[in-house]
């Protein structure tokens, strides 16, 4: 059997502070990472949990790391070996084969131990030095550079040794793992702001339930198609995604009928938070989640944010709700939902937007108008029952 053996070691961060949830949290996502390989067809590698790192073993580890860099909850990924060897010399073996294919032409270099074992004999200091001095002996052109060396070996030794170059480290997302929050109920709309929204919901660990109002056939097959695409594209992040299509339309038209031009968009917001929160309690969701930012169209100055209060029972969270609308988009670029995002379809409140929307509606007048409408309640619980559903 071989000594040493290709790896990927894992590393992530918040949830190491979280006490007696901690296996909990390792756990799901284990499970994450294992579901990005599986569905990416790595099907001939193995995810181990280490002492504080996850291992990839097997086939295929550098066409894997993509797949890995997109979990929530991962800091970074290094690419380096494990040597099954457990002495001081088994280690210097397996560091200077190591450093034998990996040097290149590197002039400056440094080691760092880090001896998460303490049951293993020595000190890291003076590993790191003594290794350091093994190396220079097979390589008396090296310079020790504590800064910023080209060759920056780390040496970790856990339940196994893992050898790797610092320059191999790709960064992975951050955020907690997917589900490891609890779930939220994402209003997700064909636009630009919703998706983005829904992608820093999902980092923070909640899974999402997104719903989509659709309004045929003031709203095209087409702009639902976007919706959907964009579903499956937060899905790849958020460890799944089940979508929700509700019809809209007769609500839209009945509510158009009964308000005043200038409030309609309020209106419609409102019942869209209304039946979102009916849906929450179904799917035993505990917020949420709009694309909402403070200030960038009339139904988003804090006075129509302030309008939206009672609508749902459940807190709303709004993540972009300070963020530049600039901001938004290279997040929603790096992400991959801005190009379907803006694919020329309307989404449903375009089309029945007000010449001259209310910016500093009243509360209790919205209340006032909702009160006299017996009927839409009735309308809501229909349309969610009729809604459609996909599971990405
Ligand atoms: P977005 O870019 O997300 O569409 P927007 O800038 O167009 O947002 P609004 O139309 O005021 O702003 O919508 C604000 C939020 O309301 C959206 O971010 C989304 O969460 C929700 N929303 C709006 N329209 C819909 C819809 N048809 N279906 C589901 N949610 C919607
Ligand atoms: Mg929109």
């Amino acid at each position: 059997m071989d000594k040493t053996q290709e790896i990927l070691l894992i590393k992530y961060g918040e949830i190491a502070l979280r006490g007696g949830n901690r296996r909990i949290y390792e756990n799901m996502l284990m499970d994450a990472i294992r579901k990005n390989l599986a569905n990416a067809g790595f099907a001939g590698l193995s995810v181990y949990k280490e002492q504080g790192r996850f291992v990839v073993v097997g086939d295929g580890l550098a066409g894997a790391i993509p797949h890995i860099a997109c979990v929530f909850g991962i800091t970074s990924i290094c690419r380096g070996v494990r040597t099954s060897q457990r002495t001081l010399e088994g280690l210097y073996d397996a560091a200077l084969e190591y450093t034998k294919e990996n040097l290149g032409h590197c002039a400056t270099f440094k080691v760092a131990t880090k001896r998460a074992d303490k049951n293993f004999p020595g000190r890291s200091d003076q590993m790191s030095a003594e290794l350091g001095g093994h190396l220079l002996a097979h390589f008396p052109h090296l310079k020790v550079k504590l800064e910023k060396p080209d060759f920056n070996l780390v040496v970790e030794i856990r339940n196994s040794i893992y050898i790797y170059s610092q320059s191999t480290e790709v960064a992975g997302p951050g955020g907690l793992p997917s589900g490891s929050a609890g779930k939220g109920v994402l209003l997700l709309s064909g636009g630009i702001d919703s998706p983005v929204a829904g992608y820093l919901a999902a980092k923070r660990g909640i899974s999402l339930t997104a719903v989509y109002f659709h309004s045929p056939p003031y709203t095209s097959e087409r702009a639902k198609e976007k919706v959907v695409d964009i579903a499956k594209q937060l899905a790849f992040y958020a460890g799944g995604v089940k979508l929700i299509v509700v019809n809209f339309t007769e609500i839209q038209l009945f509510l158009t009928d009964k308000t005043p031009a200038a409030k309609i968009t309020l209106l419609l917001k409102r019942a869209m938070l209304k039946m979102a929160d009916k849906t929450a309690k179904k799917e035993g969701a505990l917020a949420l989640v709009t694309g909402d930012a403070v200030g960038q169209v009339a139904s988003q100055t804090l006075h129509s944010l302030h309008a939206m209060t009672g609508a749902a029972d459940l807190p709303i969270l709004r993540p972009l709700v300070c963020y530049d609308k600039k901001d938004i988009v290279s997040l929603a670029q790096k992400i991959g939902t801005f190009d379907i995002s803006v694919r020329p379809f309307d989404d449903c409140c375009t089309l029945f937007l007000p010449k001259n929307p209310e910016t500093k509606p009243k509360l209790s007048i919205i209340q006032n108008i909702e009160r006299r409408m017996d009927e839409l309640d009735e309308m809501m619980e229909k349309a969610l029952d009729g809604a459609e559903v996909f599971e990405f």
